[in-house]
């Protein structure tokens, strides 16, 4: 008998590009807030656009410094610590499954440029403390600290990805957001900054989408120069542990909305990661290589 885990992942495996065309014609109608029977349902984004199947995605190309060198990224695979597992998406797949599984997908890209050496902390085999990453993160002197998510947004339905299995799943939020903290010195700020900005940058321009942060209001303020980048702005004492405590310049990406089918599908393709690498590795070029920030931190 194989376990319910074992039916998503097998799922996630059949879910190629022809499954998410397949995928994209058996979604629940989206309802609206109040009635309104007379107009079509909209949709967030139009059909040809990111995380529709046929949206494509393109590989920006990193620009490296004579002197780049080998840079150290230490990938944080997000949630696996002890007592979080993180949300669960609308395939009922656990976040720190699919951070762990992108998280590797990741360094394997990074490592196959020559540019870098990326570390992931988490192995998957047991519980591991996010204190003990970012001690693992120094000793091992990396350069950057990039932290993998998938987020969860607004109020799900309840739906059947497959018999007998049912999921949340909400299709009014899509795309990608970065993180940042601004608590700590300005000029490890400012580091924390040019990074979230250059990867929100590369992956825009990889085609996915940057979420406009509708659902953050209290938690996170959005940036006023680059579209799905986000600081933290929970009440001190509750903001994210591997935003302000790393040594080095840190982010948290927040790769999709988990409870979106389409865009949890387009997360399941070799090609998404692919574009995705691309992007973080152009984002890396250009925020470790020395190109200027955008803008330099706002003041607290
Ligand atoms: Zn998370």
């Amino acid at each position: 008998m194989i376990s319910r885990r074992q039916h998503v992942l097998g799922l996630l495996a059949l879910l190629g590009a022809a499954g998410a065309a397949a995928l994209s014609r058996t979604f629940p109608p989206v309802r609206p807030r109040r009635a309104a029977p007379r107009r079509a349902l909209k949709l967030p984004i139009a059909p040809s656009g990111w995380p529709f199947p046929g949206a494509r995605l393109t590989a920006p190309v990193a620009v490296f410094p004579p002197d780049f060198g080998l840079r150290r990224i230490y990938l944080d695979a997000g949630h696996g610590a002890p007592g979080n597992t993180g949300n669960t998406s609308c395939f009922c797949l656990e976040e720190q499954d699919f951070t762990l599984a992108a998280a590797h997908a990741l360094a394997v890209r990074l490592n196959a440029t020559g540019r870098f050496e990326a570390r992931v902390g988490r192995t998957g085999d047991r519980p591991l403390p996010y204190l003990e990453r970012v001690e693992d993160a120094a000793r091992w002197g990396a350069d950057a600290f990039v932290s993998l998510h998938s987020d969860v947004r607004g109020k799900p339905e309840a739906w059947t990805p497959v018999p007998d299995l049912q999921c949340p799943l909400s299709l009014a939020a899509p795309g990608f957001a970065v993180l940042w903290s601004d608590e700590g010195s300005p000029a490890l700020c400012a580091l924390r900054l040019a990074l979230a900005r250059a990867f929100a940058r590369r992956m825009e321009e990889a085609g996915l989408l940057p979420y406009g942060g509708a659902a953050y209001t209290g938690l996170y303020e959005a940036d006023a120069a680059q579209p799905g980048v986000f600081v933290d702005r929970r009440p001190p004492g509750q903001r994210i542990f591997v935003l302000r405590r790393p040594a080095m310049p840190s982010i948290l990406v927040e790769t999709h909305h988990a409870l979106d089918a389409r865009e949890a599908t387009r997360w399941t393709e070799p090609a998404t990661l692919d574009a995705f690498a691309a992007a973080s590795a152009a984002a890396l070029a250009d925020a470790l290589g020395g190109a200027p920030a955008a803008a330099s931190p706002r003041p607290t």
